[in-house]
């Protein structure tokens, strides 16, 4: 199912001008394809021409081409969650419900990549992105295992925190754990800078919705954490950068668009919570949504940074 739910001529929504040169003004926000529970995890694939994604409470991933529309490409998914690829254009999965990481292989097989920080287990890795030099980083809160719609209720073996795991080695780093809830991440189009969401508890009174950001030197280093932008309403669960450091930011009322300064100087309205996203299609050039329950697109005029 495609080109006939086209949604939204007017989604996007301009806060300064140097947005409006980013969209399209005959490129509406479509809907793709809907009647999930909840997306998350979107990965192009742009050697198969298609999009992943996770239909996160009901344990399966969808894979969704234009000509086709959406379908089960992997049951169970074992509650996947965020995703990438990693330089060898394997996917990386991580998965709530089995407390890793996993990486699917050439021929569809399943490998665990990393389970376990000083013998414990890891809570629920819950986003994750590959590094120019093949790390992997993770996010690793307590959301996945904190009820039973994503996963499953399960104890926590150690606090919150986000690593920086190296394939090559099999080395486990904690990168920060000062975070009251690491979520998304995502580099910089030069891989300087780290960016990473911490959406501590969302039930509480003034929750936490930052994004922070780090300077990332040699073998992974970082440096800095400081607050880079406040997301309201609502909070960064996942973000996509594009080619000029524009951060791309999942929020309450649909996707903000910040500059590298941290300014927002636009929005994408999307009807419903948007949980991650990431940029797709032959070029580049489409930003893939995943909005609650529904999967939209929309063409914009930049490039999502190479990955
Ligand atoms: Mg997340």
């Amino acid at each position: 199912m495609t080109g006939e739910l086209l949604v939204d001529y007017e989604a996007a929504e301009s806060l300064d001008p140097r947005f409006d040169r980013l969209v399209l003004a005959n490129a509406p926000l479509e809907r793709l394809a809907e009647g999930f529970r909840w997306l998350e995890g979107l990965v192009w694939m742009g050697d198969w021409d298609a999009l992943l994604f996770q239909d996160l409470p009901n344990n399966r991933t969808m894979l969704w081409r234009d000509a086709t529309g959406a379908s089960v490409w992997r049951a169970p998914s074992h509650y996947a969650n965020g995703q990438t690829r990693d330089l060898q254009g394997r996917l990386v999965s991580c998965s709530h419900r089995r407390r890793c990481l996993l990486r699917t292989e050439y021929d569809g097989a399943l490998t665990v990549l990393v389970d376990r920080h000083n013998g414990k287990r890891l809570n629920a890795p819950n986003d994750v992105t590959t590094a120019a030099d093949g790390a992997i980083w993770f996010s690793d809160p307590l959301y996945g295992i904190s009820n039973d719609y994503e996963g499953g209720v399960q104890t926590s073996e150690q606090p919150p925190a986000f690593y920086r795991f190296d394939p090559a080695s099999g080395v486990l780093q904690v990168a920060a754990s000062d975070f009251d809830g690491p979520n998304g991440l995502a580099f910089s189009p030069d891989g300087r800078r780290l960016y990473v969401a911490e959406t501590g508890d969302q039930t509480r009174p003034d929750p936490k919705q930052y994004i922070r950001v780090f300077d990332v030197g040699e073998g992974g280093a970082l440096s800095g954490g400081d607050i880079f932008h406040r997301i309201s309403p609502g909070y960064c669960d996942g973000m996509a950068v594009d080619r000029d450091g524009h951060i791309w930011s999942s929020a309450a009322d649909g996707v903000h668009c910040l500059t590298p300064r941290g300014e927002l100087i636009g929005k994408i309205r999307i009807p419903y919570r948007v949980s991650n996203l990431c940029f797709g299609g032959a070029a580049g050039n489409r930003l893939f949504i995943g909005g609650s329950h529904t999967l939209y697109a929309i063409y914009l005029n930049t490039n999502g940074a190479a990955p």
